[in-house]
Protein backbone atom coordinates (compact mmCIF):
# COMPACT_ATOMS: atom_id res chain seq x y z
CA UNK A 1 0.00 0.00 0.00
CA UNK A 2 1.35 3.32 -0.89
CA UNK A 3 0.69 6.84 -0.54
CA UNK A 4 2.52 8.56 -3.59
CA UNK A 5 2.82 12.25 -3.65
CA UNK A 6 4.27 13.95 -6.52
CA UNK A 7 6.74 16.28 -5.20
CA UNK A 8 8.27 17.10 -8.59
CA UNK A 9 7.51 21.36 -8.36
CA UNK A 10 8.63 20.90 -4.79
CA UNK A 11 12.58 19.13 -4.86
CA UNK A 12 15.07 21.61 -5.66
CA UNK A 13 13.26 24.77 -5.05
CA UNK A 14 14.44 25.41 -1.00
CA UNK A 15 11.82 28.01 -0.03
CA UNK A 16 8.52 26.60 -1.71
CA UNK A 17 5.70 24.81 0.27
CA UNK A 18 2.55 23.41 -0.20
CA UNK A 19 -0.43 21.41 1.29
CA UNK A 20 -1.64 18.60 0.63
CA UNK A 21 -5.07 16.33 2.12
CA UNK A 22 -4.96 12.86 2.63
CA UNK A 23 -7.50 10.41 3.33
CA UNK A 24 -6.34 7.13 2.97
CA UNK A 25 -6.87 3.15 4.38
CA UNK A 26 -3.65 2.37 5.89
CA UNK A 27 -3.01 -1.48 6.48
CA UNK A 28 -1.31 -3.23 9.29
CA UNK A 29 -2.49 -1.31 11.94
CA UNK A 30 -2.57 -3.68 14.91
CA UNK A 31 -1.29 -4.07 17.92
CA UNK A 32 -2.98 -6.62 20.73
CA UNK A 33 -5.27 -4.28 22.38
CA UNK A 34 -5.08 -1.58 19.56
CA UNK A 35 -6.43 -1.14 15.88
CA UNK A 36 -7.21 1.16 13.02
CA UNK A 37 -9.26 -0.77 11.37
CA UNK A 38 -8.89 -0.05 7.22
CA UNK A 39 -12.34 0.59 6.82
CA UNK A 40 -11.65 3.37 8.26
CA UNK A 41 -9.49 5.70 6.11
CA UNK A 42 -6.48 8.07 8.28
CA UNK A 43 -6.51 11.71 7.27
CA UNK A 44 -4.25 14.20 7.28
CA UNK A 45 -3.37 17.88 6.43
CA UNK A 46 0.11 18.14 5.80
CA UNK A 47 2.53 21.43 4.94
CA UNK A 48 5.48 19.97 2.32
CA UNK A 49 8.02 21.99 2.58
CA UNK A 50 11.16 22.05 0.14
CA UNK A 51 14.28 22.37 2.44
CA UNK A 52 17.78 21.60 1.13
CA UNK A 53 18.53 18.22 2.38
CA UNK A 54 14.79 17.57 0.51
CA UNK A 55 11.29 17.94 1.30
CA UNK A 56 9.75 18.11 5.45
CA UNK A 57 6.25 16.90 6.09
CA UNK A 58 4.67 18.46 9.38
CA UNK A 59 1.13 18.37 9.96
CA UNK A 60 -1.71 16.33 12.25
CA UNK A 61 -2.53 12.59 11.44
CA UNK A 62 -6.38 12.32 12.81
CA UNK A 63 -8.14 8.96 12.58
CA UNK A 64 -10.31 6.87 14.99
CA UNK A 65 -8.54 3.97 17.06
CA UNK A 66 -10.89 0.63 18.18
CA UNK A 67 -9.04 -0.42 21.73
CA UNK A 68 -10.25 -3.09 24.38
CA UNK A 69 -9.95 -2.15 27.63
CA UNK A 70 -6.83 -3.75 29.31
CA UNK A 71 -8.96 -4.26 32.06
CA UNK A 72 -12.40 -4.90 31.52
CA UNK A 73 -12.02 -6.22 28.02
CA UNK A 74 -14.83 -3.84 26.27
CA UNK A 75 -13.93 -2.74 23.10
CA UNK A 76 -14.31 0.91 22.48
CA UNK A 77 -13.37 4.03 19.82
CA UNK A 78 -11.09 6.97 20.43
CA UNK A 79 -10.64 9.40 18.26
CA UNK A 80 -6.67 10.41 18.26
CA UNK A 81 -5.17 13.44 16.26
CA UNK A 82 -0.74 13.21 15.87
CA UNK A 83 1.69 16.15 15.02
CA UNK A 84 3.88 14.41 12.33
CA UNK A 85 7.27 15.98 11.59
CA UNK A 86 9.44 14.05 9.27
CA UNK A 87 12.24 14.92 6.50
CA UNK A 88 11.99 12.95 3.64
CA UNK A 89 15.55 13.15 1.62
CA UNK A 90 17.20 11.22 -1.34
CA UNK A 91 19.62 9.73 0.53
CA UNK A 92 17.91 8.65 3.30
CA UNK A 93 19.03 4.89 4.43
CA UNK A 94 16.45 2.44 6.06
CA UNK A 95 18.15 2.24 9.27
CA UNK A 96 18.03 6.40 9.46
CA UNK A 97 14.93 8.28 10.71
CA UNK A 98 14.45 9.74 7.43
CA UNK A 99 11.97 8.72 4.52
CA UNK A 100 13.13 8.02 1.30
CA UNK A 101 12.32 10.44 -1.66
CA UNK A 102 11.82 8.62 -5.05
CA UNK A 103 14.38 9.35 -7.70
CA UNK A 104 11.04 10.13 -9.54
CA UNK A 105 10.22 13.05 -7.82
CA UNK A 106 7.65 11.38 -5.45
CA UNK A 107 7.38 10.63 -2.26
CA UNK A 108 5.60 7.96 -0.36
CA UNK A 109 3.88 9.07 2.98
CA UNK A 110 2.25 5.42 4.09
CA UNK A 111 5.12 4.86 6.20
CA UNK A 112 5.14 7.74 8.07
CA UNK A 113 1.73 7.67 8.98
CA UNK A 114 1.85 4.13 9.65
CA UNK A 115 4.94 4.25 11.95
CA UNK A 116 3.32 7.36 13.94
CA UNK A 117 0.27 5.64 14.42
CA UNK A 118 1.84 2.59 15.62
CA UNK A 119 4.11 4.62 17.84
CA UNK A 120 0.76 5.97 19.02
CA UNK A 121 -0.65 2.83 19.92
CA UNK A 122 -1.77 2.83 24.04
CA UNK A 123 -0.31 -0.40 25.46
CA UNK A 124 -2.85 -0.41 27.67
CA UNK A 125 -5.77 1.24 26.89
CA UNK A 126 -8.48 1.94 29.29
CA UNK A 127 -12.24 2.32 29.20
CA UNK A 128 -12.29 4.90 31.53
CA UNK A 129 -9.34 5.52 34.18
CA UNK A 130 -11.13 4.53 36.95
CA UNK A 131 -12.00 1.00 35.20
CA UNK A 132 -12.85 -1.74 38.05
CA UNK A 133 -12.01 -4.89 35.89
CA UNK A 134 -12.94 -8.23 35.21
CA UNK A 135 -13.06 -10.32 39.12
CA UNK A 136 -10.12 -12.60 38.99
CA UNK A 137 -11.98 -15.45 40.27
CA UNK A 138 -15.77 -15.02 38.20
CA UNK A 139 -14.98 -13.12 35.59
CA UNK A 140 -17.92 -11.06 36.12
CA UNK A 141 -17.73 -7.65 35.20
CA UNK A 142 -17.02 -5.09 38.27
CA UNK A 143 -18.37 -2.28 36.52
CA UNK A 144 -21.38 -3.44 35.96
CA UNK A 145 -21.57 -4.84 39.52
CA UNK A 146 -21.60 -9.07 38.37
CA UNK A 147 -19.52 -9.60 40.62
CA UNK A 148 -20.82 -10.82 44.46
CA UNK A 149 -16.98 -11.98 45.32
CA UNK A 150 -16.10 -11.49 49.26
CA UNK A 151 -13.16 -8.62 48.91
CA UNK A 152 -9.70 -10.37 48.21
CA UNK A 153 -7.25 -10.13 51.06
CA UNK A 154 -4.13 -8.50 49.41
CA UNK A 155 -1.25 -11.08 49.37
CA UNK A 156 1.48 -9.13 51.32
CA UNK A 157 -1.29 -9.05 54.43
CA UNK A 158 -2.16 -12.19 54.34
CA UNK A 159 0.42 -13.57 56.88
CA UNK A 160 -0.87 -11.22 59.42
CA UNK A 161 -4.43 -13.37 59.18
CA UNK A 162 -2.38 -15.72 60.75
CA UNK A 163 -0.72 -14.03 63.13
CA UNK A 164 -2.44 -14.79 66.82
CA UNK A 165 -1.56 -11.90 69.19
CA UNK A 166 -0.77 -13.17 72.73
CA UNK A 167 -2.85 -11.05 75.19
CA UNK A 168 -3.50 -11.01 78.93
ZN1 LIG B 1 -12.60 -1.25 31.25
ZN1 LIG C 1 -16.16 -12.25 41.42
Amino acid sequence: MTVLIDVRDLVGQPGSSRTVRVEEAIGGLATQLATVPEERPVGADLLLESVVDGVLVTGPVSGTMRLSCARCLKSFDRGFSLEVQELFSAGASPEGDEYPLGDEGSLDLEPMIHDAIVLAMPFAPLCRPDCLGLCPRCGGDRNLGECACPPEVDPRWAPLLDLHLDQD
